[in-house]
């Protein structure tokens, strides 16, 4: 049996190493690399179109010009906002190849982009738009190449990957779209590094506490409960809460709020809290622990404060939830994508993230967020830069996982 398998892994192994040899994989592949520039003047110009979570309109007409020049077939914005793509293979059970339209940035920020030296600066450069520019760039490649996937393809460019936009993007394609029965497995395109495979999705939930009190002067009704006060005693037990290394879980008070002036008992406050773990279970015993620490912690200053007559009021209500899970290291896809990975040059490793692929993965379908190639760093913030270093093998490994993923030994 263990003979048998070990056979079966090197029958495999020779399988998808004749992918390489195949001609018309070479010429998708010299492709890629040939048109590099082009693809990254894309990029950049994607990068320009403003595009915050929730209002990514403008950036999707671009992909859907995009989609329909690259030859993409039922090009379509759904109801969503995501623009979506076909391209047929021998079986109509489809692979999703999607990158993110959104960037995690409030609107009216400048996204002009600027080079220095060899890096290009923008708010969104490389996540996602170097994600959108692979897209086109992959669908080019195989039509040069006139190469035939045995799965049919559908190509998405989605929304609401950032912050609240709560995957709203995927969550529509793998919940509700009219296309959902026939999509079996999907790809990200998501961050750089072709040697990053993100087959674990990280759990998420965020929680919005509000506070609310009798107010009050400081000195005239001391003996009044505080909001801020009682949001202080919340995080104080928050903030000493026992998390396992592993899996990975984590909680932050990334924002706290409250009060009007120095010599006023505070009103209101406001709690933004984020809950993260690698484990489905620990999150929700998280959770449990993070919702006691609310309650105890108006408790205590209510106790404190009981002869003032006067009490707080807390309200908590969860404003995002990223389901997690993982695609096992065994499954098909993560297979090709180390594969993929190793074939372009790199040394490939797997782990956990907060992406799009979190979705599908808590639904069962097998899924992976891969880079798109190039170096870059300071996501998130107005100083996030991507350099094209050798950034085609980026769509080369994403091409070859897709070829790898499709191919069966005959
Ligand atoms: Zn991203």
């Amino acid at each position: 049996m263990v003979l048998l398998l070990l056979l079966m892994s090197a029958l495999a192994c020779f399988a998808q190493d004749a992918i390489l040899q195949k001609p018309e994989v070479r010429k998708a592949l010299d492709y890629l690399k040939a048109h590099h520039e082009e693809h990254l003047d894309n990029q950049i110009r994607i990068a320009e179109i403003p595009a915050p979570t929730f209002q990514e309109a403008q950036r999707a007409r671009y992909m859907e010009k995009e989609f329909r020049r690259v030859g993409l077939k039922d090009v379509e914005i759904d109801k969503q906002g995501n623009v979506l793509g076909w391209r047929p293979g021998k079986s109509a059970k489809a692979l999703v190849i999607a990158a993110h339209l959104d960037i995690s940035f409030a609107p009216g920020v400048n996204t002009k982009v600027r080079k220095e030296g060899k890096r290009w600066f923008a708010p969104g450069i490389g996540d996602d738009s170097r994600g959108l520019a692979a897209l086109l760039a992959i669908v080019e490649a195989l039509n040069h190449a006139s190469i035939e996937t045995s799965k049919t393809l559908l190509f998405v460019a989605n929304v609401g990957e950032e912050g609240l936009g709560d995957l709203n993007g995927v969550r529509y394609l793998f919940g509700q779209s009219p296309h959902k029965s026939k999509l079996d497995s999907f790809i990200s395109i998501d961050g750089v590094s072709p040697a990053r495979i993100v087959n674990g999705g990280t759990g998420v939930k965020r929680y919005l506490v509000n506070l609310h009190g009798p107010g009050g002067h400081s000195y005239g009704n001391f003996g009044r409960p505080s909001a801020v006060h009682a949001a202080a005693l919340i995080v104080a037990k928050l903030a000493v809460l026992p998390v396992p290394a592993k899996p990975k879980t984590t909680y932050n008070v990334g924002k706290i709020s409250g009060g009007t002036t120095i010599n006023a008992i505070a009103e209101e406050a406001s709690l933004e809290v984020d809950l993260r773990s690698e484990d489905p279970g620990e999150l929700d015993k998280l959770e449990l622990k993070f919702l006691e620490s609310v309650r105890m912690g108006v408790a205590e200053e209510n106790a404190m404060r009981k002869a003032s007559g006067t009490v707080i009021k807390e309200e908590h209500k969860i404003v995002s939830h990223r389901p997690g899970g993982q695609t096992p290291a065994d499954n098909a896809l993560v297979r090709a994508a180390q594969w993929a990975s190793q074939a372009t040059g790199h040394k490939p490793s797997l782990g956990y993230s907060s992406t799009d692929s979190n979705l599908p993965i808590s639904l069962g379908i097998p899924a992976v967020t891969l880079g798109g190639g190039g170096k870059g760093n300071n996501a998130h913030s107005l100083d996030e830069w991507f350099e094209p270093d050798e950034a085609w093998k980026g769509p080369q490994m994403v091409l070859l996982t897709i070829l790898a993923y499709g191919s069966r030994i005959p």
